[in-house]
């Protein structure tokens, strides 16, 4: 295969391991607690994270649940409401960066995610881990390769982050008009059932993005089969009887 198509080809699956990574253990578990994963799968989610996004869980988890507690005020580390789409999405790196290092966020928000001697010694140095890819990668495909394959993956992924912050909170459609989000069937599809966030804001804790079986909530897919492997646990699957459980405004219920 020709060394450009083949760099393509592999930093879209690279930026799949990385999406997969974000919306079950990131997103479903750490931050919602609608599902709990055996620890093994959870050390891989945990790697994963490292090597092909440098992310650290608690900062996410906590820019996250301040996301869900003032959505779309000023209050929201990110909200295309006052914000407007476009500097959501073309500056959500920037948004985010400011709000993850914000100490008293971090305290308010991921309390129940201390700091473990292997964030210390490892997970938190994110230039170690993109750097372990890299160092893979080169080796497996050549530098040429790699380099496309590393730079397709870090646009895919920063770009598909931003949508899910400004185009599910702006375009698309919902079936919940309790809350701001909306959902964006081909953003789902590419975000491994992110893109349902008008069903997520209005069930927040359920594990499953999706209300019928054809939405394509890729990650709910992933967590049936590990659930059927009895690796993992889930806590709420159904989006309907959490949304009509819930009184207030879905943006207000508690994470
Ligand atoms: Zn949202
Ligand atoms: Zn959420």
């Amino acid at each position: 295969m020709h060394p450009i198509l083949l760099g393509i080809l592999v930093g879209f699956l690279v930026t799949q391991v990385a999406v997969f990574s974000t919306t079950l253990y990131l997103h479903r578990e750490l931050t919602h607690k609608a599902v709990t994963f055996n620890p093994i799968i959870n050390e891989f989610f945990r790697f994963a994270v490292w090597v092909t996004s440098g992310i650290r869980p608690r900062q996410w988890v906590a820019v996250h649940r301040k996301h869900h507690a003032h959505t779309d005020t000023e209050e929201d580390p990110h909200s295309p409401l006052v914000l407007g789409w476009k500097k959501v999405q073309l500056m959500n790196v920037s948004l985010y960066r400011k709000a993850a290092n914000d100490e008293k966020i971090l305290a308010k928000y991921a309390r129940d995610l201390p700091q473990r001697t292997t964030d210390r010694l490892f997970y938190d140095h994110a230039i170690l881990g993109l750097g372990l890819l890299f160092t893979g990668l080169v080796f497996s495909f050549g530098i040429v390769t790699a380099g496309i394959a590393f730079a397709f993956h870090a646009v895919l992924y920063l770009g598909l982050s931003g949508s899910v912050n400004s185009i599910a909170h702006h375009f698309g459609k919902k079936s919940y008009r309790t809350n701001s989000g909306t959902n964006v069937t081909w953003l789902a599809l590419l975000t491994a059932g992110e893109g349902f966030h008008n069903h997520h804001h209005a069930a927040p804790t359920s594990a499953r993005f999706s209300r019928r079986w054809f939405q394509a909530d890729l990650g709910w897919w992933v967590i049936k089969v590990l659930s059927f492997l009895k690796l993992a646990d889930i806590r709420h699957s159904d989006v309907d009887k959490l949304a009509n459980r819930t009184q207030k405004p879905a943006h207000l219920a508690k994470i």
